[in-house]
């Protein structure tokens, strides 16, 4: 056994140490297998994981597994018992996607999660409640990330959330594809084995996924991937012009000076936004900064200022066509978010050079807030040939948020665990229409959270929804209700 300080002489505990520190999600699925493989590990699930455990039984994992021991302990997971049976799909490895795969893990099913891309790249970064940090912290959030919330910090960028969530879901036996996009369902076509359960429709067809059978699908694919099943409802507000912006962080001792702004809405701060407005002719509804990895910028812009300032070059009627590419000067667009962000720290970040997004491009963007979408319902079931599939959704997928007042990932975690125990009651052979109707009379709730409405004893959090929602009526919606939730037949 190796000390603290020291570099593991052990492959395998090198590699371990490797997998927790790396920082892009290749490094982080390759250095997995290089693991499982070093180890002679194979299979899923919560066996692989106590697999794991045995096999590195160091001072630095064991640490990680005392953390993972004790959430997996919970009543609800029953010993990984709970969901033995069930085979989950979850679409998309964002927050909410994995988010929610560690808690099927948990509860003892079979996950996993497709996602269509290659890299995690948003350095954006969200805003957290003071759950979401109890909850990553019990999951080993600063094993992963040691600066995870340190101070009275709240916030994390989302690729670095997602690298945390991938590595712990990775652990509890998730399989994790990338590079593999959902297309659709393929239903079951006979009762003979290979054609007796749910499969997916995946591009690429060869993936050897297309083989998989589930009887749960999680969509988490963001806001704007929702399976056709479900219906939006779009809420309108007046026009809201978001700009997002990521600057280098040098963390240098100026930097680290500079305080940060958690959300200066118009209303609080008049006198702000009207000498931002006359010294610069920058006009804002609000503006959000955070010190992560980045210097981070979220702000509402009204129409008429970047009018003038010739980000937008000509009105239009309707949003999609007034902020369409062709419709913004990019270099008018930067100017603007560098100029307001100046502004709102006083010119005391040094030398503010723009960060670059996935496309190699200085990382600042333009975004529609005006037309929120959600889903009507958030679950619902499909039987055909005999064989049941239940579908949830969760994230943006599900309610997307308004980013500047910080809600995304919150209520994001809350649907995930909201979904978990659905899946629970689904496999402990609740009646269908019983376990719809339980989890849209808990999806009322779901937009009105807030940190002051939700239970005070965070510590206590646990996917039982109870345990979360004050007053909570799980019998608001009656199985009656929900039955148009429930469709028999072929998928269209
Ligand atoms: P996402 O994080 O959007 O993840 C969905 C995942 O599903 C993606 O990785 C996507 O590639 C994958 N996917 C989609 N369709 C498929 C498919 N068919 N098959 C396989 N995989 C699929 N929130 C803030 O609060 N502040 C911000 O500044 C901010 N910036 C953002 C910038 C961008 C570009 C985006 C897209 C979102 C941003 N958000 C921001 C929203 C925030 O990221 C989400 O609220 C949070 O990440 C939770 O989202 P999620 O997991 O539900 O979805």
């Amino acid at each position: 056994m190796s000390a603290p300080d020291e570099e593991p002489a052990n492959p395998a505990h090198a590699l371990f140490e490797h997998f927790i520190r790396a920082r892009q999600c290749q490094e982080v699925l390759s250095c997995f297998a290089e693991l499982c493989h070093q180890l002679g590990l194979r299979g899923n699930g919560l066996q692989l994981y106590h697999s794991l455990k045995a096999a590195l039984n160091f001072w630095s994992a064991k640490a990680l597994w005392i953390k993972l021991d004790k959430k997996a302990g919970h009543k609800d997971y029953d010993q990984g018992t709970a969901c033995a049976s069930t085979k989950c799909l979850v679409v998309g490895a964002g927050p909410c996607g994995l988010r929610t795969a560690i808690e099927l893990a948990l509860l003892g099913a079979r996950v996993v999660v497709l996602e269509k891309r290659d890299s995690f790249s948003r350095n954006n970064v969200l805003h957290l409640w003071p759950f979401t940090i109890h909850d990553l912290r019990a999951l080993g959030a600063k094993k992963f990330y040691g600066r995870f919330c340190t101070g009275t910090l709240d916030h994390i960028s989302i690729r670095q959330l997602q690298l945390i969530l991938l590595k712990v879901a990775l652990l509890l036996g998730v399989e994790v594809h990338t590079k593999v996009q959902f297309k659709g369902l393929h239903p079951p076509t006979g009762k003979a084995a290979g054609q007796g359960g749910w499969r997916a429709v995946l591009q690429p067809s060869s993936s050897p996924l297309s083989h998989y059978e589930f009887d749960v699908l999680i969509s988490a694919g963001g806001g704007k991937f929702v399976p056709e099943d479900f219906k939006r409802k779009e809420m309108r507000g007046k026009l809201a012009i978001g700009i997002t912006t990521n600057f280098i962080n040098r963390h240098s001792r100026a930097e680290v000076e500079v305080a940060e702004i958690s959300g200066v809405a118009r209303i609080y701060n008049q006198k702000f936004f009207q000498n931002l407005y006359n010294k610069t002719g920058i006009d804002l509804e609000n503006i959000v900064y955070y010190k992560d990895d980045t210097h981070y910028f979220v702000m509402t812009a009204k129409k008429q200022s970047l009018l003038k300032k010739g980000v937008i070059l000509e009105d239009k009627a309707d949003i999609e066509s007034l902020l369409s590419p062709d419709n913004v000067n990019r270099d008018a667009l930067l100017s603007y978010a560098k100029e307001a962000a100046n502004f709102s720290t006083n010119y005391c970040l040094p030398e503010l050079e723009f960060a670059l997004n996935h496309r190699n491009q200085p990382d600042v963007d333009m975004f529609d807030f005006t037309c929120m979408t959600r889903s009507e319902n958030a679950a619902l079931v499909r039987e055909h040939n005999g064989a049941r599939l239940l579908l949830g959704l969760v994230g943006d997928c599900l309610v997307e948020p308004f980013w500047p007042l910080g809600t995304g990932v919150a209520r994001g975690f809350l649907a995930a665990f909201d979904a978990a125990w659905m899946v629970r009651r689904w496999a402990a052979g609740t009646p269908p229409l019983e376990v719809l109707a339980e989890r849209e009379s808990i999806y009322q709730h779901l937009s009105q959270t807030s940190p002051d409405n939700t239970n005070k004893n965070i510590t206590q959090y646990s996917i039982d929804p109870t345990t979360r929602y004050p007053n909570l009526n799980l019998q608001a919606i009656r199985p009656s209700q929900v039955r148009d939730f429930y469709l028999v037949g072929k998928v269209e």
